[in-house]
């Protein structure tokens, strides 16, 4: 059975039909490359996997390590061992990074049956982590992405990824606003967290990102639909032709 699997998933936000029908297994330590057009509805499959309240599941099922995700709260979800990182990860004023980090991380552990870390610990993994993500140190003791730029964001997320190490974490849109370097950082926490088993769901428009971390599968979603399944090949041809290619009729 897969880490997760998705049978039929159908989404509604404010009574319109955005996902209509999503079938997709995760199986453990694998990697499942997601791409579509603008609007296609892959963050909101994120956010309906993560619970966000916003999205209502009229049909359909998941399943996550052999449970009823869509009946688990969103702390539950994160405490079963699902990350799912935000395309615009939001401000939280007045909580420091370290202790809102850390709180997640005591969570996760407590459900994973493992001590809880005091500050002195945590500090010390948090900031060889940041420093191996090329997070400046001082951003640990900042409230959460409070005037952060739109690539620390995004490098914040990872050092919660890092820090979590989840069973299967859904990747957002990580490397959009990011710079080479921490292009590079993505690939490198994807592929050494993959090598200790943990499954990834990459949203992603970036042929270069999605080559080097090479995906045991490439999905596209259109309309809320899977509209294609496939391997690099297919990831290679949507980069080359664009989304609107399935649309046109094929020439004789
Ligand atoms: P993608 O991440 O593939 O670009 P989204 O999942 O963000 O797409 O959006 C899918 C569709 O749902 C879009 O048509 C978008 O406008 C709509 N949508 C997303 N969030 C909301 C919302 N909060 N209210 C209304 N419509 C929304
Ligand atoms: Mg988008
Ligand atoms: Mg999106």
């Amino acid at each position: 059975q897969p880490l997760l699997q998705v049978q039929d998933l159908r989404v509604d936000i404010g009574g319109r039909h955005v996902l209509k029908s999503i079938s997709l297994d995760v199986p453990a330590g694998s990697l499942v490359v997601l791409m579509g057009a603008n609007g296609s509805g892959k963050s909101t499959l994120g956010l309906t996997l993560a619970g966000h309240p916003r999205y209502q599941v009229v049909g359909g099922q998941a399943r996550f390590g052999g449970q009823d995700l869509l009946a688990l709260n969103p702390e539950e979800r994160a405490r079963a061992g699902l990350f799912v990182s935000f395309q615009a990860p939001p401000d939280i004023p007045g909580v420091k990074n370290n202790l809102f980090i850390r709180t997640a991380l005591n969570a996760v552990r407590e459900a994973r049956g493992e001590a809880p870390l005091d500050a002195f610990d945590f500090l010390g993994d948090a900031r060889a982590t940041a420093s191996r993500l090329g997070l400046p140190e001082a951003m640990l003791s900042r409230p959460v992405n409070d005037g952060f730029s739109g690539g620390e964001r995004k490098r914040n997320e990872l050092l919660q990824l890092a820090l979590l190490k989840p069973k299967l974490a859904l990747l957002d849109e990580i490397d959009s606003g990011m710079d080479v370097d921490g292009t590079r950082a993505v690939v490198e926490l994807v592929q050494s967290m993959r090598a200790d088993g943990t499954a990834f769901v990459v949203v992603s428009h970036y042929l270069q990102l999605i080559e080097s971390l090479q995906p045991d599968a490439v999905l596209r979603l259109d309309q809320g639909c899977i509209a294609e399944t496939g391997d690099l090949a297919l990831a290679r041809d949507i980069s080359r032709t664009g989304f609107a290619r399935a649309a046109e009729p094929m020439e004789a």
